[in-house]
């Protein structure tokens, strides 16, 4: 206290009134707080474990964060450009409410009476249970909107995962965006979206639906969204959206209470990250180039008929046809020979291999780039599960465990099999090598 005065009679510091209010106040502050701290024994021990788990769990959530960033430079294939937020990330907003709150608690500890304090404490100490929370909406009828907003908790083994959702409804569309933490069983929080690279977000996979349609003029599928509605939501748990990551870095996500769902999560969040560091992505490049690929034979063939069948003239579809569609399938590296390009009968020669459509059938075709196109698409899928991985183990280290049934090398790779499969099973739909041609992994027997 004596040096307080002191302060204040300082004649050289009487002009600077100001500031030495404030610091009288924060020595006030100071003052009181230690002298109440004092009466009620020494500082609250649960107070203090309240804010060495907030501290810890923003901790956590930043550190998974920059690991991501870290992780993807460090991978096989090197990035293409650099990765700068354009602004320090603001790494587990989520948690700013429950920081305000354990300040608050302390402030109001020396005016409240004891039963008071206990009680104020116990809601720093609160765990959600599982619960499917009302829908509130707000109407702004002149721009036509509905805002929606719906909580979620559910049960994962001894954790619990919250999922907010955020839907806008306007006129036959819907944009559902969603923010998701998980706790565990010590209270332990991880916000899911400080994972995330900047201006990628979560989406329920249920609410952002799209329905494929045949636009037959403009010869090629165009995707329609499904409008959806936070009413039909009913949470994660036991929904069958797809997890995956759009180009635009929007990761959708489906049961996460479910084994292997929190794995497949961190997958496509690898995936978000692919897109921030590479220019170009293993598996667009290789969609883009079998529509392109598929098309032009399928025009040709069916022109082809046309021709057979006394329709065309072959001068007709020598101009019209054959040679601008010989001449796209060359840019894009391929070789056709209308001679034999249908004849399944034969063997498929060194970079050859056949391509499946869907109305036209089988073809065989030459070309390099194809293999190198899928190979891309392979380890992009083999990092991305690597790197979802190393970020589980990560966690692990610190406390929170997304997987819990999952222990062994094994449970792991039973995961990921299932999962590369699928893509396996995919690709075979789509394209087939001569000799093993490519596989998403060693021993991945076919599942048909
Ligand atoms: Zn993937």
């Amino acid at each position: 206290m004596k040096e307080v005065f002191s302060f204040e009679n300082n004649p050289e510091k009487k002009n600077e009134k100001i500031s030495l209010t404030k610091f009288f106040d924060s020595i006030k502050q100071r003052i009181i707080d230690e002298i109440s701290n004092f009466l009620k024994g020494s500082e609250d021990p649960d107070i203090r474990e309240a804010e060495n788990r907030l501290s810890k769990s923003i901790d956590n959530s930043k550190s998974a964060g920059e690991y991501y960033e870290f992780l993807i430079p460090h991978s096989l294939k090197k990035p293409d450009k650099e990765y700068k937020a354009s602004q320090p990330l603001k790494k587990a907003p989520l948690f700013e409410s429950e920081r305000t709150l354990v300040k608050e608690i302390k402030k109001i500890k020396k005016l409240l009476i004891d039963e008071e304090y206990q009680e104020a404490k116990k809601t720093l100490s609160n765990r959600n249970e599982e619960f499917i929370g009302e829908v509130t909406e707000q109407k702004k009828e002149q721009e036509g909107l509905t805002e929606q907003y719906r909580k979620f908790c559910f049960q994962k083994d001894n954790a619990i995962i919250e999922e907010l959702v955020f839907n806008d409804l306007k006129g036959d569309s819907n944009m559902a965006l969603a923010k998701l933490v998980f706790t565990n069983q010590d209270g332990l929080k991880l916000d899911l979206n400080a994972l995330l690279p900047e201006y990628s977000l979560f989406a329920p996979g249920e609410m952002r639906k799209y329905k494929a349609e045949l636009d037959k003029e403009q010869a090629k599928i165009i995707y329609h969204p499904q409008r959806a509605d936070l009413h039909s939501y009913q949470g994660n748990k036991n929904s069958n959206g797809e997890f995956a990551c759009s180009r635009s870095g929007v990761v959708t996500y489906g049961d996460l209470t479910k084994k292997g769902g929190p794995l497949s999560l961190l997958h496509e969040i690898s995936h978000s990250w692919q897109n921030i560091y590479y220019d170009s992505s293993g598996r667009y490049d290789f969609e883009n180039f079998y529509k392109k690929i598929a098309l032009g034979l399928s025009l040709l063939s069916a022109f082809q008929r046309e021709v057979a069948q006394g329709g065309w003239t072959p001068e007709e579809f020598e101009e019209l046809v054959r040679k601008p569609q010989i001449e796209s399938l060359l840019k894009e590296g391929v070789e056709v020979n209308l001679e034999d390009y249908k004849n399944l009968n034969k063997d498929l020669g060194p970079n050859e291999f056949k391509l499946k459509t869907m109305s036209e059938g089988v073809f065989i075709i030459k070309g390099e780039k194809v293999s190198e196109w899928v190979k891309n698409y392979a380890r992009e899928e083999r990092d991305a599960w690597a790197h979802a991985i190393r970020v589980l183990r990560f966690l692990r280290r610190r406390g929170i465990d997304l997987e819990p049934e999952l222990k062994s090398l094994n449970d792991f790779k039973e995961q990921i099999d299932q999962n590369l499969r699928t893509y396996q099973d995919y690709l075979d739909d789509l394209i087939e090598f001569s000799g093993r041609g490519v596989r998403f992994a060693k021993n991945l027997k076919k599942d048909k």
